[in-house]
């Protein structure tokens, strides 16, 4: 077998694809999918139960101060993967965008006045993954990696362990005491973070039945799709804008933007078609122009679904077919909408793609989704007051984006690290380097199965690498400013890996003074529900079922 066959072995293993579509990017392993290669057994090696977690949770907030201010309003927004390094190397390219030399520039939630950190691993992996993180923010529980609103006691994967480990999130507490709740995100709306609001599933690669193991489907259990359509809570979220029409649509029903997309369900159902019979007041939207069509002042609900997949990058949404809204005008029109209720409301948004940018070792693309992040809670600061709304802006983990050398002020933070008179530092091989570069993936010099030595483009996908045969890749010939410029990565993975370091809490509002210290990630879910008076009463409702 030659080499090229050879490595393309397992290369199709490697992601279930759902559509035989190059054109559209819905791969449903998306590159931030952990993969566990073992899960400690029944009883862990840590002694904590789900209901210490909470308890605990409640507890250290408490000691905060949580729940002595009043907020009618709650806005959470997660940078999927936005670590501190991230948010360092954001607001120097955003100060650089404008002119500055960068490094004085703050983002906008790193002017609120109230900052923690927040400790992120899951009870089963020091370096977490995005659904075990979100359920610990949004549910007030820290549970494994991999499961969405589920606690320790369930198993990933295992269906028959769901009932007894269901817990309700921040969003079904909203929904049950009459708030106005919304969802709103750059990803499938099935996908790890934005389920964790809505859903219960012991596998957050559940987001359609087609997904699922024939015996979990058997055995009862629902996908997230469908769990979104039919959330019982309430009276169902008011506003849903993401990606992730594929999950909606049956196998037989053709992509309205991308006509050789097909959906992804064996049910046959069509959910988007339900959703509008069970809201006939509802507003379905798909492309950029229905969505500006919209008056959010006015209209009751709206289910926007912007891509069979994730939505684009932020640098690529100009070239998209149909047009997509950018993060800050789904915001502005969520808390438009959302606004309208006298009881408060919930919004929970997230900038999901941070973290594929950074699994695909690509900065340019994870610092303007990070810029663009920033200009949506500035959106949601400039539409709503600081009296009566707490915002609270959050990571759900890290990743392994390095900040180096010793550049000069203003040096371009995607350059090459330089001195005041424009001469690059050099290794003690006498070749230049970059301020910012990955410990881990893509972009390892060596030759892969798709791109050979030297330096890596966006998007390098690979199963295979070679050791390099020639050194590192000579940069002075390469413009590492390039939105497609792959940072060097000290060893070569096909995705880089989350980091497992702390991540930053920055919060604005009623409720922001408990926002202090370093605090376990859990804690998040209880200073957010013991500030909103009609969630703070009914706390007790949360937490594990069992004890
Ligand atoms: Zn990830």
């Amino acid at each position: 077998m030659g080499r090229q066959g050879r490595w393309r072995t397992g290369l199709v293993s490697a992601m279930v694809v759902v559509a035989g579509c190059a054109s559209a990017p819905v791969e449903v392993r998306s590159p931030d999918a952990v993969v566990i290669r073992e899960q400690w057994p029944e009883a862990p090696p840590h002694h904590e139960s789900p209901r210490e977690w909470f308890d605990a949770g409640a507890r250290v907030a408490q000691e905060r101060g949580a729940g002595q201010h009043d907020a009618r309003n709650l806005i959470l927004f997660v940078g999927d993967g936005m670590g501190p390094t991230t948010v360092a190397a954001a607001r120097i390219l955003a100060g650089q965008t404008r002119g500055q030399t960068g490094e004085e520039n703050l983002l906008s939630f790193e002017r609120f006045p109230f900052t923690g950190y927040s400790k992120t691993y899951n009870v089963d992996l020091q370096t977490p993954d995005s659904a075990g993180t979100m359920t610990a923010i949004i549910t007030g529980v820290k549970t494994r990696a991999g499961v969405i609103g589920i606690d320790s006691s369930a198993l990933r994967g295992d269906c028959r362990g769901t009932a007894a480990a269901t817990l309700p999130s921040l969003l079904h507490l909203a929904e049950e005491q009459g708030l106005a709740t919304g969802v709103v995100t750059t990803t499938r709306v099935t996908h790890a973070t934005p389920a964790s609001a809505y859903a219960h599933a012991v596998d957050r690669d559940w987001e359609s039945d087609a997904l699922m193991p024939p015996e979990a489907r058997a055995a009862g259990c629902h996908d997230i799709a469908r769990q979104l359509v039919e959330l019982a809570s309430g009276n169902g979220i008011e506003v849903v804008l993401g990606g992730g029409r594929q999950m909606f649509l049956p196998a037989s029903a053709t992509d309205p933007e991308y006509p050789d997309v097909h959906g992804s369900r064996i049910d046959g159902r069509d959910l988007i078609a339900e959703w509008q019979t069970a809201n006939p007041t509802g507003e379905f939207v798909w492309n950029d122009a229905q969505f500006r069509a919209l008056d959010f002042g006015t209209l009751d609900r709206v289910f926007g679904l912007f891509q069979p997949g994730h939505m684009q990058y932020s640098h690529d949404r100009p070239a998209d077919a149909a047009g997509e809204p950018t993060l800050a005008e789904m915001v502005l029109a969520a808390i438009t909408r959302l606004q309208r209720e006298p009881k408060g409301y919930l919004l929970i948004v997230e900038a999901g793609r941070i973290d594929h940018a950074h699994h695909a070792g690509n900065a340019y693309r994870a610092l303007t989704d990070t810029v663009a992040l920033s200009d949506a809670v500035q959106v949601a600061v400039d539409h709503s007051s600081a009296e009566d709304t707490l915002i609270l802006v959050t990571a759900d983990h890290s990743h392994v984006l390095n900040f180096a050398g010793y550049s000069v002020r203003g040096n371009p933070i995607l350059g090459k690290v330089s001195d005041a008179h424009g001469t690059l530092d050099t290794d003690l091989m006498g070749l230049p380097y970059t301020t910012l570069a990955y410990a881990n993936g893509p972009g390892y010099a060596g030759e892969s199965d798709t791109q050979p030595e030297g330096t890596k483009r966006f998007s390098h996908e690979s199963t295979q690498s070679r050791p390099v045969t020639r050194g590192r890749p000579d940069l002075r010939d390469v413009d590492t400013t390039s939105p497609d410029y792959l940072q060097e990565a000290m060893l070569p993975l096909g995705s880089e890996t989350h980091g497992g370091e702390d991540v930053g809490v920055y919060a604005r509002g009623p409720g922001a003074e408990a926002v202090r210290g370093v605090m376990e990630q859990n804690v998040i879910f209880h200073l957010l529900g013991l500030a909103q008076p009609r969630l703070r009463a009914h706390m007790d409702e949360a937490g594990p079922t069992a004890d």
